[in-house]
């Protein structure tokens, strides 16, 4: 069933159209990425669905029904917003911060209090270190973690991310990266999130979607666009040289193991991506590697030979 049904949509400012015509439909419980260049209309598209801009034309349907037919404060408690640079409230603890929506739903305390630790609890934010912050005692990285737990704290249904990550350094990014699947996974919330970094988009996505323009030039799987590009923009976007190692990142090692070995010094967790087994055995610098289970019990074991014969595979 979809969650977002986008019908024909377009904005336009004066004579400017900057979203032209966009159709797309979003999955209950899954991930859109939406990619594009700078200025493509990305963040306007996504704004039009919980009505921060008013559609010019076509229409916009969450849950099955119009969005202009919800009364604007009823959908924007409904659906989480988090943008970069995360807006917390400067004067508010980050406690207070991430109680803000569940406060205008009256939910009583003793369920705010405890949505507040989980939350803080998910996103590896200690709660008797940092409820009782402010924002401005936060590093970068925490503000972003409590921003995205801001949006989260009323269960909504569907959360709606403008580069949220965008400000963080490549580590901490893969970090929240890795938190924010964890958590989408555990609530099934809908997400859809504006990127403009390729690797983010295929990190994330189950689906992705590449503007240009204010066209929406193709939506479809990772794999689809890797090896089915619509449009040359969009081959482009994905780059030629590292097309391999990014078909490998979408493939499990569990999927593509040998059968398991003795004598092999180095192991590799069978949850990994067959990139990031590849980058593994070359930062080890081993040939061939065991593949463990979650409990460390070996289950396979993997070649530099297998991984390159599977990387050309993948490209073919
Ligand atoms: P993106 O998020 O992909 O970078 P935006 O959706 O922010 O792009 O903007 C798309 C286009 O619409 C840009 O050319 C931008 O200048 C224009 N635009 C955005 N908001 C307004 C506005 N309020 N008035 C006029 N033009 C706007
Ligand atoms: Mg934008």
């Amino acid at each position: 069933m979809s969650m977002i049904e986008i019908r024909n949509v377009t904005k336009r400012y004066g004579a400017a159209t900057v979203v032209d015509k966009v159709s797309m439909s979003v999955e209950k419980g899954s991930i859109t990425v939406i990619v594009g260049t700078s200025g493509s209309g990305k963040s306007t598209l996504m704004r039009m669905i919980n009505r921060l801009v008013p559609i010019t034309e076509g229409e916009i349907f969450v849950g099955g029904q119009n969005v202009m037919d919800v009364e604007v404060t009823e959908l924007r408690r409904r659906i989480g917003y988090a943008i970069q640079g995360h807006g917390l409230f400067p004067h508010r603890t980050v406690a207070q911060n991430i109680a803000t929506v569940p406060q205008l739903l009256d939910w009583d305390s003793t369920r705010i209090s405890r949505r507040v630790e989980e939350l803080l609890g998910l996103f590896n934010l200690d709660p008797a270190t940092f409820a009782d912050k402010y924002p401005h005692q936060l590093s970068g990285g925490q503000q972003q973690r409590v921003g995205v737990a801001r949006a989260l704290a009323a269960e909504p249904e569907l959360l709606l991310m403008d580069e949220p990550f965008g400000a963080l350094d490549p580590v901490i990014r893969g970090k929240a990266q890795d938190d924010l699947l964890a958590i989408q996974k555990q609530f099934g919330t809908t997400i859809v999130l504006v990127t403009h970094d390729m690797d983010e988009a295929f990190h994330l996505g189950n689906q992705i979607a590449v503007m240009s323009q204010g066209r929406l030039l193709q939506c479809s799987t990772p794999e689809k666009i890797l090896t089915e590009p619509a449009d040359p923009f969009v081959q482009q976007l994905t780059g030629t040289s590292d097309r391999a190692l990014k078909l490998m990142s979408l493939l499990p090692l569990q999927e593509s193991m040998e059968p398991a070995k003795s004598g092999l010094a180095y192991a590799l967790p069978q949850s990994l991506s067959l990139r990031d087994a590849l980058a593994e055995m070359i930062w080890q610098g081993v040939d061939e590697a065991a593949v463990q289970d979650g409990e460390k019990a070996p289950v396979g074991s993997i070649s530099m030979t297998r991984l390159l014969e599977l990387g050309r595979k993948a490209c073919n």
